[in-house]
């Protein structure tokens, strides 16, 4: 495995310090004694920056947050598509593998409680 890309209904963005995100088609995927090293470049279409990031992919579960937003787009009725924005974005190594997910609190409408659910981020493997 050399490359891990995000596909539909997943969308994964890096947070420019411009304020635009930034979508990230993938990642290269490097394995160390500990896990995984994920890293990946990118060019804001705003301010021209070229991103580039690396995370480290542990045992121990980390949320990469503060600077990627993630988007699960799911089809709503007849033209619409629905966006859930997840309120975390972590990984770790699960199983010797590349486990990536996040936190999703949504209100329940038939109870008005709130629900928190943990949605996995699928990618594919090149
Ligand atoms: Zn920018």
């Amino acid at each position: 495995m050399n490359r891990i890309t995000f596909n539909s209904p997943y969308a994964i963005f890096e947070k420019c310090d411009c304020n635009m995100q930034v979508p990230i088609a993938g990642m290269k995927v490097k394995k160390e004694k500990e896990g995984y090293l994920l890293s990946y470049t990118a060019k804001c279409a705003a301010c021209g920056k070229e991103i580039a990031q690396s995370l480290h992919i542990t045992e121990e579960i980390q949320d990469f947050a503060d600077h990627i937003n993630a988007f699960k787009i799911l089809p709503a009725l007849k033209d619409e598509l629905a966006v859930v924005k997840l309120d975390t974005v972590k990984g770790k190594v699960r199983e010797g593998d590349i486990f990536l997910y996040g936190n999703y609190q949504h209100l329940r409408f038939f109870d008005n409680k709130i629900q928190d659910d943990i949605l996995v981020i699928d990618y594919s493997k090149s």
